[in-house]
This record gives C-alpha cells, structure tokens and sequence, in this order.
C-alpha cells in the first residue's frame, strides 16, 4: 500500500524511480589500545590524503565555480600539515586514528567558531572532512552522494555544497530532503539542474533505500513504495512536461501579450543560453575569489568583453561586486565584522576601498565600448538615495548610460520612489530583501520559513517598487530567487513588475506559466496573495485560484 508523505514543492516536475539516501556520518566506536602506534598513525594520515583527493577529484568534476571553490578549501584543510601532526601527535600518545582525527579536528572546530566571521562559517566544511576520514579510517563509505549504479531519487536530511558539487542529473532523477527551504542550498541546486525537488519532508528518512516512489515538485507530494506501472507511468508524464516546455520559446508574454522579459543569472559566459532574452544579473564576483589583490583593469576588461560579446546584442545587467556576508572576500575584509551581513558589503565596500569600484566601473565601460553590447550597471546593497546617486553618476561619467539599484534592503524598497529618480532601473533582489525585511540570515535553514519568497510582507515591498516604476516610466525587473517559481512569476507579474532573472534552466517553465494566465488573471493572483496571512496561505491560494 502506498504511502503519502508532503513536503515543500521547490522545484517543479515529476519523478519517479527508487530512493537511496546520502550516507550517515560515521559512529566512533568504543575506543581501544592502540598496538602498533606508528601503523594506527599511517592509518590516520592515509586517511586524510585519500578524502584530500577525494575533493580534489570532487573539485575537478564541479560544474558550479562556487562549489569547487568550497572543494578547494576542503582540500586545503585535509592536507594541513599542522592538522596532520596534532593527529600524529594523538596517536604517538595512543589515541586510536579515527578518535585522533574525531579530536584533532574538533580542536580546529573551536578555533574556527572562536574566530567568527569567514572561518565559523566554514565549520560545516570541517565537519564534513572529519565524517569523511573518520568513515575511510573505519572502512565505511564516504558520506555524500550514494551510487546505486541505476537513476534514483536522492534523500538527504539537507544537502551540503560538497554533497551536491558533482551531482550527475543524469544519475539524479529529483531531490527530497527532510529540512531546507525555499532558498537553502538543495533548492538553489534543484532548480539550477532542472531537477523536481521536495524539501521539509522529514518521512524521508524513514524510507529504506531502494524503495520506489513518486516526487511531484510542484505539489511537495512524495509517494512511498509505488509499484513499477506507476513508475513508468510517471516517467511518460514528466517526458510529456519536458516536451511541451522545450518547445516553447520566444519572449516572455502572458495568455494576452503582456510582456515579461525573461532574462538569465549568469557568472560567466559559460552559463548564457540562448532561451533568455538577455542577462538580468551578472554576478561578478567569480573573478574577484581566491586574490589577495582584486583583478586588474586588462583582466577585468576581457572577462566582461567575453560576455558582452556572447550576449550577441542582448541586454546584459552587470552587478557590481557584491562582497561581504555570504560572499566574503579577503582583502576586502580583513578583520572580522560582528554582524557581516550588516557590515560592510555589496556597495558599501567603496567606502572603504573606492578604486576598486572605479576599476570595475572603468574596465566595463572600456569592454562596452569595444564590444558594442547594451550594457546595464547596478549596484548591490543600495540603501539610501544618495548612495543611488552617487552610483549612477559614477557610472554616467565614464560613458555608461544605464546605471540602476538593486534593491535589497527594506530602506530601498520603502523609497524606490525617491530610488527612481536618481537611476534608470531597479532590480529587486528577492534572497537578501527577505533576509533583512525579517531580520533573517539567509544561510540559516532553522528560518526557512521566515525566507520564504511567498511572504505577502516581501511581495508587498515588490509591489511598492513596481508600482513605483510605473509611475516613472522606469524597469523594475526581480532577480533573485523567487523569479524562478513559475507560480510566484506569475504573481510577481501581477505586481507589474517588468522583467524576471533566473538560471537558464528555469526560464521554459516561466515562460509556460506566464502564457497560461491574462495580465487580470495575475493581478487577481497578486491580490489573493498579498491579503494572505502568511507564506504557505498565500502559496496555497494562489496555487486553488490558478487550478
Ligand atoms: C539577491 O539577493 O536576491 C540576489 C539576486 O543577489 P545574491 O543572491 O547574489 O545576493
Ligand atoms: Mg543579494
């Protein structure tokens, strides 16, 4: 008899196969004499090295550039000498190895908490190398992505960048993990492959691995132990859903014409597609990691003139650095800041460092010059009108004629009025607007709920600064998150808002949703949404009013 667990549909789509769940961190067992110290003490350093080329391998296999980089750290901390001899150490002193691995980087644990900042945010990292050489030290398999030898549906209690850095979605057939969240890092993954994902569904740990079931990404339901009809059955109709959307094309329009420029999120050229009508967001950063020094002007001029020239006359919106919090950058942020997300970042680095700012803004209007291309600039991180201003006459001065603000911080979206007048577009960004209108880290999972892109409070914002844009004859496009939910699309239209920005892979499902409803279709979605109390009724009514 099957069985129906729910959780929250991220990712939409359909799949059906048997689920295996990402491997359990190891247990220590009963600690014993040690025998042969130097022998337990190979063991121990064997271990490290062979998890060190494990990421390495990881690292190399990565598609997303910044989950190799995690992978490149982790490789970093494997290969420590001096974790190598606190170990040793432990060992010679006849601790068994998986024990001195357990407390050598337990040590390091404390020091990287202690420490705040860039290094407590890598503790998770640590941890992660401490169930992988403890797991090889007792002979078990390495946690992370299990490998059944057939497609499978991945369970997880939530996925880590290292877990999901090499996912094969040819292997992969849909995600579902018993915690995460609207924007957790298993949704971002989902919807970045084109996979169907489940979140928030915690009967999924109870489920033996192999057996069969269905996912449905849109709906959040998980069927159990389905017999194979319904499997193949599923299979048929999620390839009908992947033909229909593959042939649609062409600019993002509603059931009556109304248009929506469907733009892509892109961190280099390699991530432009031809389905999107342009770049929405470029984000920078990619080529400001791992420097002590930011790039040069020449550099900088021939990585944006590579996408301007592979935009082939699309528009292209380039963020300006965005670092800090989440993206910390090094030479930026020497010492650590208390509260990093309302520190210094996105935009305000310039107080500290401007020429780095001039230097971007100069490189891209020399790679806009050369290329021809129709380029837009914004800033991240905006908070007053002044700082718009500033912006955009930085960006006037050096001959780029279209300087906008992203608006992620509620100072903004309250004034984008005022916003307006000083810059020719905004672009909301949905992940830290939801962050700072609830007061919510975006990388803690425990406040999945409160970052929901649903929150009637985050789309009443939205719809102030479309409204806004109306008034002024100005863009006011989303690019965040939540421009990727075909359903939330379809009411971010109905807010008026004029563009939507979202990994390539999400836009043919966008495109459909929107074709599928008149612009009065989605105002009245927008309405039922706004006066809903909270984030799942406002999911759920637009959900029963679209049918
Ligand atoms: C956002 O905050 O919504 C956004 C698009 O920028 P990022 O996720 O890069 O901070
Ligand atoms: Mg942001």
């Amino acid at each position: 008899m099957a069985e129906l667990l729910t959780g929250l549909g991220v990712s939409a789509g359909l799949a059906a196969g048997p689920v295996h769940r990402v491997a359990a961190a190891p247990q220590l067992p009963r600690p014993t004499p040690v025998a042969d110290p130097a022998a337990e003490a190979q063991r121990a350093v064997g271990a490290l090295t062979s998890v060190a080329a494990e990421l390495a391998r990881r690292a190399e296999a990565a598609t997303d550039p910044t989950a190799a980089e995690i992978l490149r750290a982790q490789v970093m901390m494997a290969e420590d000498p001096v974790l190598r001899e606190a170990v040793t150490e432990r060992v010679k002193s006849g601790t068994g190895a998986p024990h001195a691995i357990d407390a050598a980087l337990a040590e390091h644990r404390a020091a990287f908490t202690a420490a705040g900042g860039y290094l407590a945010e890598r503790v998770a990292d640590l941890d992660d190398l401490r169930d992988r050489a403890v797991a090889v030290c007792l002979g078990e398999p390495m946690p992370g992505i299990p490998d059944p030898g057939e497609p499978f549906i991945l369970g997880a209690r939530d996925l880590a960048p290292a877990d999901t850095a090499g996912l094969d979605p040819a292997r992969v057939l849909a995600l579902v993990t018993a915690d995460g969240g609207p924007t957790s890092h298993t949704t971002i993954v989902a919807r970045a492959l084109g996979l169907p994902a489940v979140v928030r569904c915690p009967g999924i740990l109870d489920v033996p691995d192999g057996t069969l079931v269905t996912l449905d990404g849109a709906s959040g339901d998980v069927t159990i132990g389905v017999d194979a009809g319904t499997v193949a059955e599923t299979r048929r109709r999620e390839r009908r859903r992947r033909e229909r959307l593959s042939a649609t094309s062409g600019p993002g329009r509603t059931a009556d014409g109304h248009p929506v420029a469907l733009l892509a999120n892109i961190g280099s050229a390699a991530d432009l597609v031809d389905d999107a009508e342009g770049v929405g967001l470029f984000r920078t950063e990619l080529l400001y990691l791992d420097r002590t020094e930011p790039p040069g002007l020449d550099e900088q001029v021939t990585t944006y003139a590579e996408v301007f020239a592979a935009a082939g006359g699309r528009k292209v919106v380039l963020r300006t650095l965005d670092a800090g919090a989440d993206k910390p950058l090094p030479f930026l942020h020497a010492g650590a800041e208390p509260n990093p997300a309302l520190g210094v970042r996105g935009l305000r680095t310039a107080r500290r460092r401007p020429e780095v700012l001039a230097t971007q803004l100069a490189a891209i209007a020399q790679a806009a010059g050369a290329t021809g291309a129709d380029v837009w600039v914004m800033a991240p991180m905006v908070t007053t009108p002044a700082e718009a201003a500033e912006f955009a006459g930085q960006a006037r001065a050096l001959g780029l004629p279209t300087a906008g603000a992203m608006v992620e911080v509620p100072a903004a979206a309250l004034r984008a009025e005022v916003l307006l007048r000083q810059v020719d577009f905004l672009s909301i960004g949905t992940n830290d607007l939801s962050q700072y209108a609830f007061a919510a880290d975006r990388l803690c999972g425990d406040l999945a709920d409160l970052l929901d892109p649903w929150q009637p409070v985050l789309l009443e914002l939205i719809g102030g600064c479309a409204r806004a844009g109306v008034a002024a004859g100005k863009p006011v496009g989303v690019c965040g998150e939540a421009a990727a939910d075909p359903a939330l699309a379809v009411v971010l239209t109905g807010l008026g808002v004029t563009s939507l920005s979202m990994s390539a892979r999400a836009i043919p499902a966008v495109r459909s949703a929107l074709a599928d409803r008149t612009l009065a279709e989605c105002q009245q979605l927008a309405a039922a949404a706004l006066a809903a109390p909270d984030a799942a009724a406002a999911r759920a009514v637009a959900g029963q009013l679209s049918g």
